[in-house]
């Protein structure tokens, strides 16, 4: 038999999370919530569970849900989508990216990809034959520069990959951005697959903008959400994809063969929990806001440079000054020898990685947050 392997990389938030199991760490790395989640949703879902949502629901999702998932992003976007034609759902926003690229994305194809990338586009993009074509944002604003954009363009460019807010910058693109990505994706007939995960997490009063909204994005933009980001239940991995119905058929095409549907009583779930108040979202971004200035607060009296996160839960730090090779070795003491779990941003570029900069995750408790920052004390 020939050898066995896999040319996949294994991801950053699963070998630093095993490092954190390993050394009784704080887990400030992979994000999520150590919060349970609101529990009107989780009741839902239960009793759709107890009643019988149990067997396979239509592979294009739930029809209460894609409703849901259409009035709520009219509500929150302006958007105007068909929930028949233009909404699925799918086992988490990463079965989304992996629906589309798959689906949309021949041999030979290139696809532009913003780096730092969330570590599952690269993959993805190389699994359906596609060539990524890098732009490399740099701190402490991972701006785009516009050259660089524009240089990434060929006649060979399918499709576009773009990631806002930005996961790990925490950053979120400037309108002036994204009528500049629209632009040019209407000039050379791109697909935008546009990953807005984080768009409910924006703080300081930001509004989020989706690309679809802009001027000739309509048709070509496939846009990604995550009820896990929206809910703070990320254990639930059901996500969405947007799209016009052209686009959305090619991208079901894949979803057949991916997941095929998503758990029915967690659809339930969702549907319930996307028509709540706008109270309920309001209320999310500021507990969020609280825990990202108590931990940036706790980090810049211990003498440690916090970088702005202007969205998602995440903040990052310059790891320059404090006397280690790079962000991974930064990584690798904290875990080891403080009890503290954190992701080195090195680990979201192919080429030419930025290595003083290393995300927390402050989507924790104060109790929490405190223990993490005192574990760090004398490290600056
Ligand atoms: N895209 C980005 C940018 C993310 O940050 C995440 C999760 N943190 C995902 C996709 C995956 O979302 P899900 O858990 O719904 O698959
Ligand atoms: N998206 C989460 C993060 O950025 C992790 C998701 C995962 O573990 N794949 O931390």
């Amino acid at each position: 038999m020939n050898p066995i392997f896999s040319t996949l990389p294994t991801t950053v938030f699963e070998a630093m999370s095993s490092l954190a199991r390993e050394f009784g760490a704080i887990n400030l790395g992979q994000g999520f919530p150590d919060d349970p989640g609101p529990e009107d949703v989780r009741i839902r879902a239960a009793e759709a569970l107890r009643d019988g949502f149990n067997q396979y629901p239509s592979m294009m999702g739930l029809p209460v849900l894609r409703r849901a998932i259409a009035d709520h992003y009219a509500r929150h976007q302006g958007l105007d989508l068909e929930a028949e034609s233009e909404v699925m759902v799918t086992s988490g926003a990463t079965e989304a990216l992996a629906a589309a690229l798959l689906g949309l994305i021949a041999p030979g194809d290139e696809v532009i990809v913003l780096e730092p990338a969330y570590d599952a586009y690269l993959p993805l993009i190389r699994q359906a034959g596609g060539i990524p074509r890098i732009v490399r944002l740099t701190p402490p604003d991972f701006g785009l520069d516009e050259a660089a954009l524009r240089a990434a363009f060929s006649e060979r460019t399918r499709a576009i990959v773009l990631n806002n807010p930005l996961n790990p910058t925490a950053t979120i693109f400037p309108d002036t951005d994204l009528a500049l990505l629209a632009r040019l994706c209407v000039e050379h007939e791109v697909i935008a697959i546009c990953d807005e995960v984080w768009e409910h997490l924006v703080f300081d009063g930001r509004r989020h903008t989706p690309l679809m909204g802009l001027p000739g994005m309509r048709g070509r933009t496939v846009k990604i959400g995550s009820a896990g980001k929206i809910f703070s239940l990320t254990g639930w991995k059901v996500g969405f994809v947007m799209a016009s119905p052209p686009l959305l058929r090619v991208v079901a095409k894949a979803h057949q063969f991916l997941a095929f549907t998503t758990p029915p009583n967690l659809q339930e779930g969702v549907a319930y929990g996307l028509g709540k108040a706008d109270a309920y979202f309001v209320g999310m971004r500021r507990a969020y806001a609280r825990s990202r200035d108590r931990l940036a607060a706790g980090l810049r009296d211990l003498g440690i440079a916090v970088l702005p996160s202007q969205a998602t839960y995440f903040l990052n730090i310059d790891v320059a000054p404090l006397g280690f090779a790079d962000d991974a070795a930064f990584c690798e003491a904290l875990v080891r020898e403080h009890g503290v779990a954190a992701i080195p941003v090195s680990a979201f570029y192919s080429q030419d990685p930025v290595r003083n900069v290393v995300r927390l995750c402050f989507a924790k408790s104060n109790a929490t947050l405190d223990a993490a920052l005192d574990r760090l004390a004398g490290l600056a």
